[in-house]
């Protein structure tokens, strides 16, 4: 018996959970301080009504002999896929129902799509990342190859022709540096990715927060795109759906390698290893692309986006440089005064008793960088900037 040795490649992320010691422990000497967390990355708001209300009546469906739903379809209920073919057609792009595929989550089979492909395959990362692909692919054992996100490049790195890549993950908006790529940008990496005929896996799960009309929200709006591109997304952020767990993710039927339909692969694996999300989960996010849940959704983005609105003027205000805030709901700024990451974030909760994430934490291109996410509290994030402005003028 041997087990799989990758997992002792994995480093051990002490991001959060040093966070949260140090939160702790400085709560525990200055109990009456009140500190104001701006690092979290989960929503807040619940729920919009629209979908609560799709919830209950799927649940009591569910209660009655002629209403009640077994297993479902694996790749999704076609109500479902029609409401998400709906929401692309707006941007312009045209799916078959086929091409999607509902998940419990972006994260999901964001790690799950790694079984299309083989293990030899070189990945291109961006740094710093979301640490999912990294680790996912650490634990089938690829190679990774870093691509460099920093100041100079606005953190939106370009493809370089010398190296070749077979996977390449693209997140736009990005987390953790809210950075959007541009149609003209995303065209670059589509030619790039049919040059080396690589796939490039797509995280869209920060879509809904695209304010400016010419910024894609997909990479199907880029010319080429299907021939060469998965797209993930997810409800998390869109509807506050991190705890209910819906997302989806298309896979083209013209992305075909070696002979081989994607499209078909995927289904192949979805409909081995998965069974579904629950009935009563796809009932409420269907009702986020209809009118009434998409207006109630377009408002809680909205107070989000006044918090990064907020946050960004501060630092404008400060001469602090950023990435994001405009079309994401992260800001990620440089730590002033030259500080290295954790150096600010305890300067921060000393002085300010304001909580952000250490860029560090996102890879080595993160040192000397900072994230502060719009999800909270309207006037504990006024508060906040109030303190950060005070303690920086
Ligand atoms: N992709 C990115 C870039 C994320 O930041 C997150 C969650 O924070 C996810 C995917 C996971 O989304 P889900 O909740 O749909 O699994």
């Amino acid at each position: 018996m041997k087990i799989n040795q990758n997992y002792s490649r994995l480093e051990e992320s002490y991001l959060f959970s040093t966070i949260a010691q140090k939160v702790s422990a400085f709560q525990t000497d200055h109990p009456k301080t009140e500190i104001i967390r701006l690092g979290i990355g989960d929503v807040t708001l619940p729920l919009c009504s629209a979908v609560v209300q799709e919830l209950h009546k799927a649940v009591e469906e569910m209660g009655h002999k002629d209403t009640f739903h077994g297993y479902g379809p694996e790749q999704g209920y076609p109500f479902l896929k029609a409401s998400i073919r709906g929401h692309y057609a707006v941007r312009g792009v045209h799916l078959d129902p086929d091409e999607i595929f509902v998940s419990d989550g972006a994260k999901s089979d964001l790690g799950n799509i790694l079984d299309l492909f083989d293990v030899d395959n070189t990945v291109l990362i961006p740094d710093p990342v979301y640490p999912v692909y990294v680790d996912t692919n650490l634990m089938a054992g690829r190679k990774i190859v870093y691509l460099d996100a920093n100041q100079e490049n606005g953190f939106l790195p370009m493809p370089d022709e010398q190296v070749k890549a077979d996977l390449i993950y693209l997140c736009s908006p990005n987390n953790p540096t809210g950075a959007v790529y541009t149609k003209e940008q995303l065209k670059q990496w589509v030619d790039y990715a049919a040059y080396c005929g690589a796939v490039i896996l797509f995280d869209a799960a920060y879509e809904a927060f695209v304010q400016e009309d010419d910024l894609p929200r997909s990479i199907y709006e880029i010319d080429g795109a299907k021939e060469c591109a998965i797209e993930f997304c997810s409800f998390s952020k869109t509807a506050g759906f991190t705890g209910t767990r819906c997302g989806y993710t298309v896979v083209p039927m013209a992305l075909q390698r070696e002979g081989m339909s994607l499209n078909h692969m995927w289904l192949r694996r979805q409909t081995t290893k998965f069974n579904g999300v629950p009935y009563i989960v796809q009932k409420g996010a269907a009702a986020v692309f209809q009118e009434e849940g998409m207006q109630q959704i377009r408002k809680n983005i909205a107070y989000y986006q006044h918090n990064a609105k907020v946050i960004a003027d501060t630092l404008t205000g400060l001469g602090i440089w950023y990435t994001g805030g405009k079309n994401s709901p992260y800001i990620w700024l440089k730590c002033p005064h030259e500080m290295k990451s954790w150096e600010f974030f305890d300067w921060l909760l000393q002085e300010a008793h304001v909580v952000g994430t250490p860029g560090a934490g996102f890879g080595k291109n993160g040192e000397g960088f900072f994230r502060l996410t719009s999800f909270g509290d309207q006037d504990k994030t006024a508060e906040a900037m109030q303190r950060i402005q005070k303690l920086l003028k």
